[in-house]
């Protein structure tokens, strides 16, 4: 194992820090094996699909280190799934489960270097993409893809952190009810730059998306999936359900452990804005975020706040995911991947 870079493990943001290699494997009729390559940079054709027709998707996803100095990822064959879905969504070729986890696990062994040490609450962050490209003018799907696996060190992605995450609701839509906001298509989040923009020129960390429809139920954050919990005997996670969500591996383990390890009630259902004043906590789940807690939600009406935050079920959520996920509590489901072997 290459040595660890000497970098500030416990101070690390979310930024792309260049690793030596990274895997990629073309289709051009079938995949190819796919390798390990020092290049960094992708040249692609002018006309390529991805460039001009938004023909192109990614996923994210963390390798962790275990007390034991083991590597391992957090159920990746979850994200696999989800990339091939949406690839058949977007008329892409669909990466097969073989070369999607072989090409993340080539890319975190061969990054070792770069992937944090147990107990500084950092890890490493995993980008596969696939790409339209090949020489093309009109509007079809592309003649060959590209599939690459990039990784980088991460700490927290939202400043605020554990002290909560500030969301304002906004007005723009991130996606239509039968459109690609269930897919991690590339397309989706360029149009989510200015809703992020101009919650942050309001003092906010992140924009608070509602249903395209109607203006009236709550969709996520521009990158995380959220809940909220309803106090009693016992509580209820409730997230909301919607065609235009997309569906977090991270929301998917917080209801599993919400339900099955902390006896919650657990919804997925429409949830009306008008509900947010009725929680006793709220949250935005997801790879990056992980499980950050809300502190405030602004809207058109108003302002509700969550005091304390992180509140006691948020707290003890995090505690068992995150415990899961750095090797510190038992992994009965198997949501833990060996990076070796
Ligand atoms: C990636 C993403 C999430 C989080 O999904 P995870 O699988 O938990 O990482 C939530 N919402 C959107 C819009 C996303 O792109």
């Amino acid at each position: 194992m290459p040595e660890r870079r000497d970098l500030d493990w416990k101070n690390l943001g979310f930024a792309y820090l260049r690793p030596r290699l990274r895997f990629q494997a073309v289709w051009d009729g079938e995949w190819s094996a796919g390798e390990l390559t020092e290049e960094s940079t992708l040249t692609i054709e002018e006309g390529a699909c991805g460039l001009h027709y938004g023909q192109q998707c990614f996923e994210g996803l963390k390798a962790f280190s275990a007390p034991d100095g083991s590597a391992h990822l957090f159920r990746p064959e979850m994200n696999g799934k989800r990339m091939a879905r949406t690839a058949e969504r977007l008329l892409m070729e669909p990466v097969p489960q073989e070369l999607f986890l072989r090409g993340v696990r080539e890319c975190v062994a061969a990054n070792l270097d770069l992937l944090p040490p147990h107990g500084h609450g950092a890890s490493l962050y995993v980008r596969p993409l696939l790409i339209g490209v090949g020489d093309n003018l009109g509007l079809r799907p592309a003649p060959r893809y590209v599939f690459r696996v990039f990784c980088s060190p991460v700490g927290p992605y939202f400043k605020g952190g554990q002290t909560g995450v500030h969301l304002v609701v906004t007005d723009l839509d991130r996606a239509a009810p039968n459109g690609t906001g269930a897919y991690k298509a590339g397309g989706n989040y360029a149009g989510a730059l200015l809703a992020t923009k101009r919650a942050k020129a309001l003092g906010f960390d992140e924009a608070l998306f509602l249903d395209a429809r109607e203006h009236r139920y709550l969709e996520e954050a521009g990158s995380a999936n959220v809940y909220g919990i309803i106090a009693g005997h016992p509580a209820t996670l409730v997230t909301p359900d919607s065609p235009s969500i997309l569906p977090s591996v991270t929301m998917d383990s917080v209801l599993t452990l919400a339900r099955e390890d902390l006896g919650l009630k657990v919804e997925r259902r429409p949830v009306a804005l008008e509900e947010v004043a009725g929680f006793s906590e709220m949250a935005c789940t997801g790879t990056a975020a992980g499980i950050a807690p809300v502190a405030r939600v602004r809207h058109t009406e108003g302002e509700v706040t969550f005091n304390p935050c992180p509140g006691p079920i948020s707290t003890e959520l995090y505690r068992l995911l995150s415990g899961i996920q750095r090797g510190l509590l038992p992994d009965p489901r198997g949501w833990r991947v060996p990076v070796a072997g």
